[in-house]
């Protein structure tokens, strides 16, 4: 079993109210095995919300204490995401999830960059929270760049 960013399928879960469909991720969940999920929404938050960046860290920094997650008002929402993360993590157990195909670039499921934390489309090296949690935990986690 694999889990997948649910907006990869067409939820419009994001920030924005929207989703970012993506055609061969699509396909590959058509095949059958993929579990979808938003981290952000299992943490509690609405649809729409405030975009958010993770603050001159990474997603693992988040985990343990050295970073926040704010929206560009500065509202703190590093609880929500890392309960998402936790609950995403919870999911992945319960289904038996070995890998994870999740959105780039997110503060959640981004894997490899985020943004940089200045809400100024600067990327930086990292993952998100969710990623760095199913990493941690030996869960091999892809973005939809893998399938392109
Ligand atoms: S990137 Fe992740 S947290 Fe953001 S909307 Fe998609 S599934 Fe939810």
């Amino acid at each position: 079993m694999r889990l997948v960013s649910a907006c990869l399928l067409g939820i419009n879960c994001n920030w924005k109210g929207k989703s970012s469909l993506d055609k061969k991720v699509f396909e590959e969940f058509e095949k059958g095995g993929l579990f979808p999920v938003c981290p952000e929404i299992l943490g509690g938050q609405s649809v729409p919300r405030a975009n958010a960046e993770i603050v001159e860290g990474t997603g693992m920094d988040v985990l343990e204490g050295r970073a926040k997650v704010m929206d560009p008002r500065g509202n703190d929402v590093t609880e929500q995401f890392v309960r998402g993360a936790q609950e995403t993590l919870r999911i992945a157990k319960a289904v038996g999830a070995d890998e994870a195909i999740l959105k780039a670039r997110s503060p959640s499921c981004g894997c490899g960059k985020t943004y940089d934390g200045t809400f100024s489309h600067k990327l930086v090296d990292g993952d998100g929270v969710t990623a760095a949690l199913l990493k941690k935990n030996g869960i091999v986690v892809k973005t939809e760049d893998a399938y392109q």
